[in-house]
């Protein structure tokens, strides 16, 4: 947080107490450094005094990121009754399907598409476009076809994980492009490549700019939605899933959460647990259908967890590593990140220096801390201020590291669970291996 403004805000604000503008500013500054208590302090402070909508809409949003999803409803109910606002019915769709209210949450989202037929949510796609689906006899119709879709993004606008980029290309783009020359050498197609790493680090970045590369369709799924969702229905789902990819050739699969299949496990039902897991790998190997064109990308944070099964040849036979960005790909996640925003005079290299360790996301919300100390001064005169490399290397000292947590864990299981090697990357990058 930037402290000296947000000192100087509060100083404003003991002498003039009853300035419902200012006291709203410095909400949102506490609410973006995630100081959700003492923004919910101000927002309660604010609406004791004036009923406005954008008040009650922050306390929402505060409500739910503490996880109090119940409180977080009973607001949105209210607001978005009669009300067409985007932002307010995502929100409260949300906060419906963190409380199971999978009927309501629909209902909102049909809400939502009506509003605006361009909407696109991935989370509430693969959620809702699969529910619907699930319950017609024939699959492949208009509902299921619209969770698929072309990215607009390819492998320009992923920055650094050039190792990544190339195992992609190598072991999945090339054989899907030149797949004659594979048969003819007598090389095998089709498997899966299996993405670990700390979280931000651009999994589902990639796998995304992969279909956008070669112009496939997308289609991007969490094991725990499905598990969530659909217990005892969740094998009919994964093979929906998978046919609706096959009868959209090219598309790329990209499977999140995988770990869930196996963590999950001891918590659900053995045999349902396991015959998930069946119909999974028995969709991945293509058995009874046809897997060409289909290329399959999953991740996890936790590689641990997962059955061996899973890595045998023609499933997830390839595992990357996607490591936090090093200094060359950092500049370039920058470069990608600030493209059309308005900058003056930004230090690229000095801002790869200064964010080690930091995930993509962590840049990306770098920079959108900075962006908001931007917005507060343009407030001042209406006069929009461009972004310098000052304003994102302040706000680098409102945040951690995110990737730091994992490595803690992940240490213990490269060091002491590292099956055939598997893990050597991990070691690596920490530097106890060379
Ligand atoms: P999780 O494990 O939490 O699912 P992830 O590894 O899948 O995380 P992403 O969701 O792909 O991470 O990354 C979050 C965001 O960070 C992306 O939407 C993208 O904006 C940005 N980002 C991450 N890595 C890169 C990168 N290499 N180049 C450009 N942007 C990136």
């Amino acid at each position: 947080m930037d402290n000296s403004l947000l000192e100087s805000l509060l100083k404003a604000l003991e002498f003039s107490p009853e300035n419902n503008e200012l006291r709203f500013q410095i909400a949102k500054i506490y609410l973006n450094s995630f100081n959700y208590t003492e923004a919910e302090k101000h927002l309660i402070s604010l609406l004791d005094r004036d009923n406005k909508k954008a008040y009650k809409y922050l306390l929402a949003k505060c409500y739910y990121n503490q996880e109090k999803y119940n409180l977080t409803e009973v607001i949105l109910e209210e607001l978005t009754e009669n009300s067409n606002d985007i932002d307010h019915l995502e929100l409260y769709c949300s906060a419906l399907l963190k409380l199971e209210n999978h009927a309501e949450a629909l209902s909102i989202y049909q809400t939502i598409l009506e509003i605006d037929n361009t909407y696109y949510n991935p989370d509430f796609e693969s959620v809702f476009k699969l529910a619907v689906t699930s319950e017609v006899d024939n699959f492949i119709d208009e509902d299921a076809l619209s969770m698929l879709k072309k990215p607009d993004v390819n492998f320009s606008d992923v920055g650094g994980m050039e190792n990544v980029k190339e195992e992609i290309d190598l072991k999945i783009i090339k054989p899907l492009l030149h797949k004659d020359l594979y048969k003819a050498y007598g090389k095998k197609i089709g498997g899966g490549i299996l993405l670990y790493g700390p979280p931000g680090c651009g999994k589902t970045h990639i796998a995304r700019a992969t279909a956008g590369e070669i112009d496939a369709n997308f289609i991007n799924i969490g094991i725990n939605d499905i598990l969530d969702m659909w217990l005892g229905n969740s094998e009919k789902n994964l093979h929906e899933i998978f046919e609706t990819a096959r009868a959209n050739k090219p598309c790329v699969i990209f499977i999140d959460e995988i770990d869930a299949l196996g963590a999950n496990r001891n918590d659900i039902n053995k045999t349902a647990g396991r015959t998930v897991i069946n119909q999974f790998l028995s969709e991945l190997d293509g058995i009874d259908s046809d897997n060409d064109g289909i290329l399959v990308l999953g991740a996890t944070n936790a590689p641990w967890y997962i059955d061996p099964a899973f890595r045998r040849p023609g499933r997830f036979d390839r595992i990357i590593f996607v490591a936090p960005p090093d200094d060359k790909a950092r500049e370039s996640i920058f470069k990608i990140q600030l493209e059309g925003k308005p900058t003056e005079d930004i230090d690229l290299k000095q801002l790869a220096k200064k964010s080690k360790e930091y995930s993509g996301a962590d840049i990306k919300s770098s920079i959108d801390i900075a962006i908001e100390q931007k917005l507060l001064e343009s407030f001042k005169d209406g006069i929009p201020k461009p972004l310098k490399t000052k304003d994102i290397t302040k706000a680098f000292s409102k945040m951690k590291p995110s990737t730091k947590e994992w490595f803690s864990s992940a240490k213990n299981y490269a060091l002491y669970s590292n099956d055939s090697g598997l893990y050597d990357d991990i070691l690596t990058y920490l530097k106890i291996k060379k």
